[in-house]
């Protein structure tokens, strides 16, 4: 029979990741149809902001913007550091997965990701951000809750679940039992500062200024969380400016370079993860140690930081089948899947 299309059940609900360096969109029984940077190109014109580009063409622009023109990335310090141009570039990735504004049959229901810790006035703003980016309604979701869940982890068990988050500026650890948050600890530690760390211990020792971007793919290529054997490790060339005589320069920048910086922070993470773990009553802890902590989140890619938190734990350490997508595909699956409509949170 064919349904008339005033009946058709298509709908255009979506789960969103606003993650601090990735927004990844999930559209209700589609999957993922987005996945790009959190960044926005603004642009004062006549001394107001208006948003020039955004996701994957604004990032390109990150120290590369004209006069006039800056890149920024409104969720970097926190859960919303800058809330105007959040709303905006939400709208931008909304209208985008959707194909453009004017394909809209009606106002989508939004299911917006936040971090465990996020105070009730971080709640309001995002909800806002949303309903003023045109939502219908907002709905929240704990993220540790959905990376469980897009883990694959039964977060309805009585088993007690360990999920670690490393994002690009937060450290979510939180043990999950019976469809709750039974423990959550946050650090201010993720891939944003490990990027800041390459770049600052390389302007230090070589007298060369890097860009961000720069930072981060060093860490993709040759970061290390604990330096194996006592060589210089794999080596890179790094282009830069001279902080001298500011000339652009290129040198070769080896493991042994950056590897100290990156285990100080790595230990952070894993002192977050044992105070969690030292706070979990014995029979979830047991269960933690029999099925193991499962590592979600685009740190989680640091090559050795799931043996270096399996060696300071003594715990199994698994890393989620892919870790930067397990948010937004958890998210996605508790739209679709009643079992989980307990997990999001209405008001
Ligand atoms: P968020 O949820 O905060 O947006 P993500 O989970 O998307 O963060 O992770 C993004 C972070 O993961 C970035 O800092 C990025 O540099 C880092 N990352 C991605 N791939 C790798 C990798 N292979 N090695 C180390 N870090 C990585
Ligand atoms: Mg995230």
């Amino acid at each position: 029979m064919r349904v008339p299309r005033f009946f058709s059940t298509t709908s255009n609900d979506m789960a969103i990741d606003l993650g601090t360096v990735n927004t990844i969109v999930y559209l209700r029984d589609r999957g993922i149809v987005l996945n790009e940077p959190s960044v926005v190109a603004i642009e004062l014109i006549q001394g107001l902001p208006r948003l020039r580009a955004f996701g994957m063409e604004a990032k390109l622009m990150i120290g590369r913007t004209p006069q006039g023109t800056s890149t920024v990335r409104p969720m970097r310090d926190g859960v919303i550091a800058d809330v105007d141009i959040a709303e905006q570039m939400i709208k931008a990735f909304i209208d985008k997965a959707h194909g453009g504004p004017s394909r809209l049959p009606r106002r989508p229901d939004i299911l917006v990701c936040i971090p465990s810790g996020a105070t009730q006035v971080e709640r309001r703003a995002i909800r806002q951000a949303g309903t003023n980016a045109g939502a219908r309604r907002v709905r929240l979701i704990e993220e540790p809750m959905a990376a469980a869940i897009g883990a694959g982890l039964s977060i309805n068990e009585p088993i007690g679940t360990m999920i670690v988050d490393i994002g690009g500026g937060t450290t979510e650890v939180a043990v999950l039992s019976l469809g709750n948050l039974v423990h959550h600890a946050s650090a201010r530690v993720g891939g944003d500062k490990m990027d800041d760390a390459i770049a600052s211990s390389i302007r230090r020792n070589y007298n060369l200024v890097i860009g961000e971007t720069t930072a981060e793919r060093i860490k993709m290529e040759i970061g290390v969380a604990r330096m194996p054997g006592d060589g210089r490790g794999l080596v890179m060339p790094v282009r830069g400016r001279d902080q001298v005589n500011g000339v652009p320069r290129e040198i070769d920048i080896c493991q042994a370079d950056i590897a100290g910086p990156l285990s100080d922070l790595v230990d952070q993470v894993i002192e977050t993860v044992l105070r969690t773990l030292g706070a979990t009553a014995p029979e979830l802890a047991a269960d933690i140690h029999e099925h193991g902590i499962v590592m979600t989140g685009g740190g989680s890619l640091l090559t050795g930081i799931s043996d270096a938190l399996a060696q300071a734990t003594g715990v199994p350490v698994i890393i989620a089948e892919d870790p930067l997508t397990s948010v937004a595909m958890g998210a996605g699956r508790a739209l679709e899947d009643e079992a989980y409509s307990g997990v999001m949170i209405d008001s």
